[in-house]
């Protein structure tokens, strides 16, 4: 059965707060930049309101061939309704009532629901506790019905980002198993340390990528981005596309057209600096946790109690985050985002401070 989204009960629960620390959103807490908001403005000022073609719009495909996505073939790319679009269309390509997807756990919510409502069957590899891919454990869960595997770097929940020997590992896997790899990559620009590796560096043949602007340039509401893998993947969902979105937003398409080449640099670099300033002072309030590389999520273990206990308490008193049970089969940790004032993750830590045993 498909379970309502646990994030949003937290959101029921803190209703009746005022003024609560909301270190619970996953979206940026900057705006689009003016100049994209003004090309989709100059869309609909130029008429460019109708359908696009359900493959995508000639502007921004053109961008992406151009940019990220140069060396894919025409067919093997499709502009979504976001990335969440762009799951839900390659689920229902690739999966089988019965068949298996090997999902990570801790998971971004949609990938274990998706697989229900398609009556396919979630496989988690767990990534605790460091919240890597480990080969072995991987492997030993292929089965005849294992259609395909997720991953996602930068990790929503986890902030972990995968290395390119690490990504290695995984195609041997998709290699020596005929699989194919869905890579969501709607996270690939909030990387900290390191510059960011595709799937499809090691793995182009064996890896569908989704990618869009929701989180790189704040668009969450715009629902754009895109897909790229191998041909008959990408046109079976184009198919699934005509009969479902019909296409995404075409104002917005030609906003995340100009989006393709606009640098966001100095809001990464932003996001980084409040990356380590929630980082240090969870460590200073002796929570245990992997210091997140990317995106802008950290999953610290709780002190005490379940997730759901210890957030419950957290929201009793005006601290919103999220159980770990919310994104994984156990409730051990939660999840707090950094994508916020640098103000409001001061006082959210003051706050988990105080609710740790001996600090
Ligand atoms: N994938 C991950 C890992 C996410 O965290 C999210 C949103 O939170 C999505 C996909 C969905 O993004 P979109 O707004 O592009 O549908």
């Amino acid at each position: 059965m498909i379970e309502a989204s646990g994030i949003r009960r937290i959101f029921d629960l803190a209703a009746n707060l005022k003024d609560p620390v909301n270190l619970s959103i996953g979206q940026p807490d900057f705006d689009v930049p003016a100049a994209l908001k003004d090309k989709a403005a100059e869309a609909m000022r130029l008429g460019k309101n109708a359908y696009t073609q359900t493959q995508g719009g000639p502007e921004l495909r053109a961008a992406l061939l151009d940019g990220p996505l140069a060396g894919y073939a025409d067919e093997q790319i499709l502009v979504t309704g976001a990335v969440s679009g762009g799951l839900l269309l390659a689920y229902m390509a690739l999966l089988d009532p019965g068949d298996e997807i090997l999902l990570p756990d801790p998971y971004f919510v949609m990938y274990k629901q998706l697989a229900l409502m398609f009556d396919a069957r979630p496989v988690f590899y767990d990534t605790y506790p460091d919240w890597k891919p480990d080969p072995a454990k991987i492997e030993a869960l292929i089965t005849p019905r294992t259609k395909a595997l997720l991953i996602d770097s930068p990790s929503n929940p986890t902030g972990a980002v995968y290395t390119r020997e690490e990504l290695s590992g995984i195609a041997g896997i998709l290699d020596r198993h005929n699989l194919i790899a869905i890579s969501d990559e709607i996270y690939e620009s909030f990387c900290y340390d390191a510059p960011f590796v595709s799937l499809r560096s090691v793995a182009r043949d064996r890896t569908l990528c989704l990618g869009g602007f929701s989180k790189s340039h704040a668009m969450t509401g715009w629902r754009v981005g895109w897909a790229a893998g191998p041909a008959e993947v990408v046109q079976a969902m184009t198919k699934l596309q005509q009969f479902s979105f019909v296409c995404a937003p075409t104002p917005f398409q030609s906003a995340a057209a100009a989006a393709v080449a606009y640098g966001m640099e100095e809001h990464m670099a932003a996001y980084g600096r409040k990356r380590d300033l929630m980082y240090a002072g969870l460590i200073d309030a002796g929570y245990q946790l992997t210091r997140p590389a990317g995106a802008f999520y950290a999953f610290p273990e709780v002190p005490w109690g379940s997730g759901a206990e210890f957030v419950a308490e957290c929201v009793k008193n005006n601290l919103l985050c999220i159980p770990g049970n919310c994104f994984s089969e156990r409730d051990t940790h939660f999840r707090l985002v950094f994508a916020a004032k640098d103000e409001t993750i001061e006082r959210g830590v003051e706050i988990l401070r105080r609710l740790k045993p001996g600090k």
